[in-house]
């Protein structure tokens, strides 16, 4: 099959992502792909990179078999990538610290980032100050209501939080204002994304930055079983730690590549955050791809029991390898995500954020179905800790 490892063409995947942007920003684009592909097969940035990743995020995550949940469902065996083990507890430091060692060497001494629930802020913030680096954060005053203990790590870290005011006060404002900051300071400004989404080149440069996943997925696998898995699953959110995970087997076509996305609480429109299984072509922050709105084109509210799969788009990379059926992608409700959120805490004594616990909620149905020498892989892209309160209410309401 043909497909694109590198360099996107024109900054597309098939008809997906482009740069839908102002002209005040196609300068600082053109700049930030040039530097991006300058620096990144340098052998000084990559081992300064790889020395980071090793020394302060904690890499290589372990390969993990699950053989009491394995043995539990009694199908396939299931593995565990995990990702939740590393700084922070989750993927995301993969990609704040390649875009802020990036940034400096950019010469950028400020970097803006936005917000949903403090997740990509807190990333943003460690990275920034193991770098050196000057944080601005913009966060959408309802997140940061909900999300209190975020605003004050982001705060603890070094991070400056800029409320923002404007629309419904969350995610997609908070992109907004970002946008708007880095147009005018795009002198001195680095905008660090926090998912394979945006205009080209950010979904291309989070891939790669993510892609050091599937990478050592893939020698680890081998290692243990001598031979590829049949299925790799991942939750997708904007879509960063599915497509690090599914990148580097792309080419192998036997490996099947699942995305699991937040179908919430039902299908209408308002009550997930399903934009590949339930979404509509469109524009949103500077890429074509699918998302969730209306029929007058304006984006709807979506709803998802982690937050971190709470976006109303998808990555453009992701839109393409549904339409050339390369991945498949479908949806968990809340209420099966904390059931497996609950079973992968009983049975391996590993808490899961509820975001890959939509990935493990969909292996374990799937695992059912398999003979016992199959082998999927999730990619178990968080902690729980911080989804603990979530799902005591949630329990609470089952019970009472
Ligand atoms: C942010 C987050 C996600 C969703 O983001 P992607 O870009 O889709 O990976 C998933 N899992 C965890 C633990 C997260 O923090």
């Amino acid at each position: 099959m043909e497909y694109r490892y590198e360099v996107p063409r024109g900054g597309r995947f098939g008809r997906f992502g482009g740069r839908y942007v102002p002209e005040t920003l196609m300068e600082a684009l053109r700049k930030l792909e040039e530097n991006y592909l300058r620096y990144k097969d340098d052998p000084g940035f990559r081992s300064e990179l790889d020395g980071l990743l090793r020394d302060y995020a904690g890499r290589p995550t372990p390969l993990y078999y699950a053989e009491n949940l394995s043995r539990r469902i009694g199908g396939a065996k299931i593995y565990l990538k995990r990702e939740d083990l590393l700084h922070g507890g989750a993927h995301k430091v993969n990609n704040t610290l390649g875009q802020g060692l990036l940034a400096k060497k950019m010469g950028k001494r400020r970097v803006i980032a936005e917000t949903g629930a403090g997740q990509h802020g807190v990333a943003t913030a460690m990275a920034c100050a193991a770098l050196g680096l000057r944080a601005e954060i913009y966060m959408g005053e309802v997140d940061m209501e909900r999300q209190r203990i975020n605003v004050f790590r982001m705060k603890l870290l070094g991070a400056e939080v800029h409320p923002v005011s404007s629309g419904s006060k969350t995610l997609k404002d908070a992109i907004n204002e970002a946008l708007r900051d880095w147009v005018t300071n795009v002198e001195d400004t680095y905008y660090l994304l926090g998912s394979c989404v945006g205009p080209h080149p950010y979904p291309m440069i989070v891939r790669d930055f993510q892609s050091v996943i599937g990478r050592e997925t893939r020698e680890q696998i081998l290692g243990a079983e001598g031979r590829l898995p049949d299925y790799i699953v991942a939750c997708v959110g904007g879509g960063s730690n599915a497509i690090g995970i599914f990148h580097p087997f792309i080419g192998d076509e036997d490996v099947k590549l699942i995305g699991v996305e937040a179908g919430g609480e039902g299908p209408e429109l308002g009550k997930h955050s399903a934009s590949l299984t339930r979404g509509m072509e469109g524009i949103l922050h500077g890429a074509y791809t699918y998302l969730l709105q209306d029929e007058d084109g304006q984006i709807a509210p979506t709803h998802s029991v982690a937050a971190g799969l709470d976006y109303p788009a998808v990555g453009p990379e992701h839109a393409y390898l549904k339409d050339i059926g390369r991945a498949m992608y479908l949806a968990v409700s809340d209420e099966e995500a904390v059931k497996a959120f609950l079973t992968l805490s009983k049975t391996e004594g590993i808490i899961p954020a509820l975001e890959s616990a939509h990935a493990l909620a969909y292996a374990m149905r799937l695992a059912e179905k398999c003979s016992k020498d199959s082998i999927i892989i999730v990619n178990l892209s968080g902690r729980g800790d911080k989804d603990l309160e979530t799902v005591l209410r949630r329990i609470g309401e089952w019970t009472s």
